[in-house]
């Protein structure tokens, strides 16, 4: 992927939190405070505005440079969450003008890492993270068996999309959902598909 395939990721990105923004404040309205779509679109609005500012960059300080617009633009819990996936998946790529395979799973990684510790959350608490850690561990395993960057990520966004399906199992303790205990089962958790979404973005422009 080399920088004008990353500008037309992010494009690709945005394009579809806008698209599903209404499905994001629904989910996030059944056991959230309805505000999940418009944060992200928001967000993802503030980045498209500052990607002319960063098209000498490198793929590292790109994506450090969309962090930092999440970070000041979606707010609520998740603001902090992606920015922070972002700004870690950017330091990962410091200097890199192309990103392989390898650097892709190795960014991935650090960028969820980041959000976990970020969040205090682990896996199976009903968060973005039930997408986000099926998603990596699929990458690594066809990363491993040698298969494309392409083929890679499509398997991570189908891993991510069912991730997402399950989180309607898990009662949550993590985030504004938590405070509903049990009555959140039965729904997906809104940032789990919002990353789902994502990785769909990122395997279809590949
Ligand atoms: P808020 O909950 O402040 O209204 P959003 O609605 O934008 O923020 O985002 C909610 C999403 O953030 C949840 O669906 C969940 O996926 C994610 N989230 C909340 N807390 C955490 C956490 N501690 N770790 C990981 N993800 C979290
Ligand atoms: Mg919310």
């Amino acid at each position: 992927m080399d920088r004008e395939k990353l500008f037309d990721v992010i494009k690709a990105i945005a394009k579809e939190i806008e698209a599903e923004k209404e499905l994001l404040t629904d989910l996030d309205n059944a056991i959230g405070d309805g505000d999940h779509g418009i944060n992200m679109a928001r967000g993802f609005k503030a980045v498209l505005e500052k990607l002319p500012n960063l098209a000498e960059k490198d793929c590292g300080a790109v994506l450090k440079g969309v962090g930092m617009a999440l970070v000041s633009n979606v707010g609520g819990a998740s603001g902090p969450l992606y920015g922070t996936f972002f700004m870690k998946a950017g330091d990962a790529l410091k200097g890199k003008m192309e990103i392989n395979a390898a650097d892709f799973l190795a960014s991935f990684s650090s960028a969820v890492a980041g959000v976990k510790m970020r969040g205090k959350a682990t896996e199976g608490e009903k968060t973005m993270l039930d997408a986000l850690c099926p998603a990596e561990r699929a990458m690594k395993e066809a990363i491993e068996a040698g298969k494309s960057l392409k083929e890679a990520v499509s398997a991570g966004a189908d891993a991510a999309r069912k991730g997402s399906e399950s989180t309607k199992d898990i009662i949550a303790t993590k985030g504004r959902a938590s405070y509903l205990g049990e009555r959140s089962l039965g729904h997906r958790d809104p940032g789990a598909v919002s990353s789902s979404l994502i990785l769909l973005a990122i395997a279809n422009t590949l």
